[in-house]
């Protein structure tokens, strides 16, 4: 039997995507192979690995001056790659949100002139900075900033106006609601969040950006390398760009990304005007800038929250303890999410607020 699965990634992919990963399991088309077991040289995967570049391209609206890059080592490893590869003149500009953003921060801090321009951490991250022009340094390579705070619940619904490329980590935001790509110099993502299974990283990159790299940047972590190999370099994590493929091809399916931002939002209309009229959960991000994907929440005390999580869980509810370093419940609910689940959701916390209050 199904769950319904609120991690904040992995998460839950369409269960067509599923569906039809089961189907061909065996045999992919008339091959007698299985994805996972077919060259990442063969006519069957490159055509999987064209059709994920073409829709990706085709919901992002995604200018031809950009490449589409597949990686691997996830958002992670782009916290290296991005100041190796475009640190030139030696200086960035970082935007501090949330933990990714502290991670994306310390780990380029070893590369260059690199500084924490604003942050919300005086308040736990639950807003988002004001970020006036003259915030930003002259003569910077690159601006950082994270549009969607995973475990904070806070995204950005007005970009800067930075005074060079606009760098954006969007792993838990991507396809969930519209991105004007043409702003950014590059958007980066696990797909494990709201893309497809984990093992893929995406990276959207303007292409004025490559062959900007310092001369000791590794040659894997090399932009230009993965470009001119049209991502096959090396071998491309093929079963994870497959599954990854049928997910956004049943989301064109649904009517694209504005399609599913609508149900996104509605989704999150009902649990924060649940949370917001109840005496007994809270949310304490600033309405402006509340996520439309993760939504953290409090029950009065942190043995209810214990309690919550346990017993949810038992419900089919998977998966909505909070981030370690914040506690309480976060519910994650990207595109695969359905509205049902989410409405399954508020029955059981309507459930738990009469048991325990
Ligand atoms: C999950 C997440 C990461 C970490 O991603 P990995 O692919 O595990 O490296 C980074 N940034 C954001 C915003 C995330 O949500």
């Amino acid at each position: 039997m199904r769950v319904y699965n609120f991690s904040a990634g992995p998460s839950m992919l369409f269960e067509e995507t599923l569906k039809e990963t089961r189907d061909t399991m065996l045999s992919y088309k008339d091959s007698g192979l299985c994805v996972a077991e077919m060259s990442h040289r063969s006519k069957d995967y490159s055509e999987i690995q064209t059709e994920f570049i073409t829709i990706l391209r085709e919901l992002m609206d995604i200018p031809p001056d950009y490449d589409v890059l597949l990686l691997q080592g996830g958002a992670s490893q782009q916290f290296d790659a991005i100041p190796l590869n475009l640190i030139k003149k030696g200086k960035a500009d970082y935007v501090i949100t949330g933990h990714w953003s502290e991670r994306a921060f310390s780990q380029a801090a070893p590369y260059g002139d690199i500084v924490a321009v604003a942050s919300s951490k005086d308040a736990t991250f639950t807003y988002i900075p004001e970020l006036p022009d003259n915030i930003f340094r002259e003569d910077t390579d690159y601006t950082h900033i994270t549009t969607n705070n995973t475990i904070y619940g806070t995204r950005y619904t007005k970009l800067p106006n930075t005074k060079s490329a606009l760098v954006a980590d969007a792993s838990s935001n991507i396809l969930g609601e519209k991105i004007d790509v043409s702003k950014f110099g590059i958007i980066y993502a696990g797909a494990q969040k709201n893309i497809g299974p984990a093992g893929l990283t995406v990276v959207i990159i303007k292409k004025e950006l490559i062959t900007k790299e310092l001369p000791n940047c590794p040659k894997m972590l090399n932009y230009y390398t993965q470009a001119s190999a049209d991502s096959l370099f090396n071998t491309p994590p093929c079963m994870a760009i497959y599954m990854a493929m049928l997910n956004i091809r049943h989301l064109k399916k649904l009517g694209g990304v504005s399609a599913i931002q609508k149900i996104n939002e509605e989704k999150a209309k009902l649990l924060y005007d649940f949370i917001d009229n109840s005496g007994f959960y809270k949310n304490n991000v600033n309405k402006d800038d509340r996520s439309l994907m993760n939504i953290p929440f409090l029950s009065p005390n942190g043995e209810l929250d214990k309690k919550f999580i346990k017993e949810s869980a038992s419900e089919g509810l998977l998966t909505l303890a909070g981030h370690k370093t914040v506690g309480g419940m976060r519910a994650s609910i990207y595109n695969a999410m359905p509205v049902e689940g989410v409405k399954k959701l508020i029955d059981f916390m309507k459930k738990f607020e009469l048991a325990n209050k």
